[in-house]
């Protein structure tokens, strides 16, 4: 499946450049009428939605049941205006809206549809809405794997006839950002998301979501990113206004033109998305993208709070290796803490126990920082290791 925007033409350096094309629109806010107005224009600068077939997924990122202006989820207005544009442009086709949330809140569908706001979209009779997991896995072997010789992947997924994915701009304290890429990780059930979270390190996790994409690339993407989320995202940093929907049949170029918005001089310095063009997934520098609907410069979001992870002096060839050397862990604040045992059923490892309150076994952590992320009440700090915090002060 080619997600060119159009030919390669060639380069004197003996490298065959392609094209790929990303559409921007400005948004000022999630009213219906900004957002579809925005998306019309973002969509249309990429040369329009490809056609699609009769089973439409969106897959919108549904981490956790939090509220649209928390900016961890992608935001209602831009998924109902999504369906709306697909409605008017192929009414012979049914939608339907579905995710998997982390672990944890795979038996709390009510709660997590109706805070993001998905439960109106049903309601309105846009699309249907429902859990990725809903008719089950399908377990594949991959031919050619980078990380994970087999995955299970969500049954709907993989039936679609076209997805449409409808992700959310967010930092991201292992990967550093989670946009369109980052998005499909959704799309596999528990055991193969653990497994992709193991001791094997960082660059096994961004190898495993990059096999989770090749088993099924969607065919369109966009980007929320009129409010994003900086700092210790993907659930646990702060909201940040950034005013634009970007569009592209190609996930990567959208993630580097994403990557440059928050901050980076060089996208593909960032260790996730170098591998993502390692592996493939579309353009190999920001010469083969094109963005369209404004400069890229006007993107760039000022003074945007990366992840506490991320080191910027850094030299570009040096940052895979560091990431091995500067890492966060990490750690309990008790007054916070509820006792509920979410971080304990999240981590990939077994390395929580809750006794009165969660205790970790420092042998066992691998730093995936997952209880952190599915903490509901933000109990799990991140903490920097020594070497990143005398970096830090320094940098
Ligand atoms: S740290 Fe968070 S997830 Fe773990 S038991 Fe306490 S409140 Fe629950
Ligand atoms: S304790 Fe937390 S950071 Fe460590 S492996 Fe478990 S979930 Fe990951």
């Amino acid at each position: 499946m080619s997600n060119k925007a159009s030919l390669p033409d060639g380069k004197g350096d003996g490298r065959v450049l392609k094209h790929y094309l990303v559409g921007c629109a400005a948004c000022p806010d999630y009213s219906y009428e900004n957002v579809n107005r925005a998306l019309r224009v973002a969509i249309e600068k990429t040369g329009g939605l490809p056609p699609v077939g009769k089973q439409v997924l969106l897959k919108p990122n549904l981490l956790s049941p939090r509220e649209p202006d928390e900016a961890v989820t992608s935001h209602p207005a831009i998924v109902r205006e999504t369906a709306s544009l697909l409605k008017e442009k192929f009414p012979a086709s049914s939608l339907l809206v579905a995710d998997n949330p982390g672990y944890i809140f795979t038996d709390r569908k009510e709660s997590l549809f109706r805070a993001t706001g998905m439960w109106e979209i049903k309601k309105e009779g846009l699309a249907e809405v429902s859990l990725l997991s809903r008719d089950g896995y399908k377990s594949l072997r991959l031919p050619k794997p980078l990380a994970l010789e087999r995955v299970c992947v969500s049954s709907i997924w993989l039936l679609a006839d076209s997805v449409i994915n409808i992700a959310k701009l967010k930092t991201h304290v292992e990967t550093e950002i989670t946009a369109s890429i980052k998005n499909v990780f959704g799309t596999a059930d528990r055991d193969t998301r653990m497994a992709a979270h193991s001791a094997k390190g960082k660059a096994h996790l961004y190898r495993s979501i990059i096999d989770l994409f090749l088993v099924r690339p969607p065919e369109f993407n966009i980007l929320d990113a009129v409010w994003c989320m900086e700092g210790n995202g993907p659930s646990r940093g702060m909201p940040r206004f950034a005013g634009w929907i970007l569009a592209s049949r190609n996930a990567l170029a959208l993630d580097a033109v994403a990557a440059f918005m928050i901050g980076y001089e060089k996208p593909f310095s960032v260790p996730f998305l170098a591998e993502a063009a390692k592996s493939g997934l579309g353009p190999g520098g920001m010469e083969e993208i094109e963005v369209r609907g404004a400069k890229l410069e006007e993107l760039r979001i000022p003074s945007f709070k990366k992840a506490t992870s991320v080191i910027g002096n850094i030299p570009d060839r040096l940052r895979g290796f560091c990431h091995r050397l500067l890492f966060l862990y990490p750690e309990l604040i008790p007054k916070k803490c509820i006792g509920c045992g979410v971080c304990e059923k999240v981590c990939p490892v077994q390395a929580i126990t809750i006794k009165r309150i969660p205790e970790i076994d420092r042998s066992k952590c691998v730093k995936c920082l997952c209880c952190h992320e599915m903490c509901p009440e933000g109990a799990m700090a991140v903490k920097e290791n020594l070497l990143l915090g005398m970096l830090r002060k320094i940098s």
